[in-house]
């Protein structure tokens, strides 16, 4: 080994922070623990029957076409279905403005990379997605938490952060926010504040960056106009991902943005990866058009309807006094609120001991703030055993509070 190797690694090597997520995760394999810890969909949602006959129409139809490099961009039939999706729904949107990426984690990446220099700022809600967290700050970007209330980021909070960072000459790069069933917290944001976050972004010269993975998993309730659509002047970046709407084994994403932009990313990652894999955005263009897509995912919507009312039964009549816990309209968690003196870490210890699991909700807050939260997953487990592992929670909450 070389003298020097800790010495040798790069500073962005250095920023990038071990997954606190992935290490929990770790702590939950055992199989006897039922886990609301990871964000993963139901594997019984994936279509698997219908995946083995178009793999094997495609490859005798296509052969060697589909094992072959292709654009950076992505492969064109499948930009033009997911932008014909957009289109279909009123967003005024053109090729230039959609490009294939290896699902939104890499979309999340690229954004850091062309537009982080180290020391900058980036504003996001408190709490948010880690892995966007994450992907940021290994480009050294300083992370400027705003609080949210039930409508998501609050508007009057991210105006005075603004402002307070216009006095003393900074300008975020961008504010990145999750408007749709927000990871970790399950909240939607309404159009009204939609709007008047735009207005901020307008007012202030600070691009979007509109993570939406969950947008399309609504079990009730008004679907609420993209970020995208509703900017009428090119200040929103969003990342769409076939991760929750279909496999996220494919590893497929993709990025809806001015055009300028886009050219930037797709130079960005040409150094990354070349292109997303060829055959999963062939074979995802033919699963689109099987017919199988749309009836598939609204089987998905209602089996994780169901999980989400029979958690949310079992928590309205176990959780103790001083516990509260957001009603998602759709997406995947849902996010607790313990008492104040109620730490969620040693919770945490006690409930994998009691063979429960979940994520602490510390790890989405920038601040290290939030040390009293949990964020739960509904997809994974089904409705049965949820209800066994919602008695274990309750239970050890009950006996925390109690201590
Ligand atoms: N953004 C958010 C808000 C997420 O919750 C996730 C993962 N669940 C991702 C991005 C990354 O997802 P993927 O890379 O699978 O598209």
């Amino acid at each position: 080994m070389i003298s020097n190797l800790k010495g040798t690694f790069s500073n962005i090597s250095n920023n990038i922070k071990r997954s606190a997520i992935r290490e929990i995760l770790k702590l939950t394999q055992n199989p006897e623990i039922i886990s609301f810890a990871g964000g993963l969909p139901a594997p019984e949602s994936f279509p698997v029957d219908n995946l083995e006959e178009i793999v094997s129409t495609m490859l005798h139809e296509e052969g060697p076409a589909s094992l072959q490099y292709d654009a950076t961009e992505g492969v064109i039939e499948l930009r033009e279905l997911l932008l014909k999706r957009y289109q279909d729904e009123g967003v005024d949107c053109s090729l230039d403005n959609l490009i294939i990426t290896t699902a939104s984690q890499q979309g999340l990446d690229l954004v850091g990379k062309i537009f982080i220099n180290s020391g900058d700022t980036v504003i996001c809600g408190l709490p948010s997605y880690l892995g966007g967290i994450g992907a940021f700050t290994s480009y050294g970007a300083k992370m400027e938490g705003i609080p949210m209330d039930e409508e998501g980021m609050s508007a009057i909070a991210l105006e005075e952060k603004l402002e307070e960072l216009k006095k003393i000459g900074k300008k975020p790069k961008f504010i990145y926010i999750i408007p749709d069933f927000q990871n970790p917290t399950g909240i939607t944001m309404p159009e009204s504040r939609r709007l008047e976050i735009i207005a901020l972004a307008h007012k202030y010269d600070v691009l979007i960056v509109e993570d939406s993975p969950y947008r399309e998993i609504r079990f009730e309730g008004k679907s609420q106009r993209m970020m995208y659509e509703l900017d009428n002047d090119n200040h929103v970046i969003t990342l769409g991902t076939f991760s929750k709407i279909f496999a996220p084994g494919f590893r497929i994403g993709w990025v809806l943005a001015p055009a300028e932009i886009n050219d930037k990313i797709v130079i960005a990652k040409q150094s990354a990866d070349l292109c997303t894999p060829t055959f999963v955005q062939k074979i995802a263009a033919r699963y689109m058009t099987s017919g199988h897509f749309e009836p598939n995912l609204q089987r998905t919507i209602e089996m994780y309807h169901k999980r989400r009312d029979a958690m949310l039964e079992q928590f309205d009549l176990l959780m103790p006094e001083g516990v509260s816990w957001t009603r998602p309209e759709g997406g995947l968690f849902l996010f607790i609120t313990l008492p104040e003196n109620v730490d969620a870490q040693e919770l945490f210890y006690k409930a994998v001991e009691n063979k429960v699991a979940f994520v602490t909700g510390n790890v989405f807050y920038c601040d290290g703030s939030g040390k009293n939260t949990l964020r739960i997953n509904f997809s994974y487990v089904n409705e049965e055993k949820s209800v066994i592992g919602v008695q274990r929670l309750a239970a050890i909450i009950k006996e925390e509070i109690l201590s």
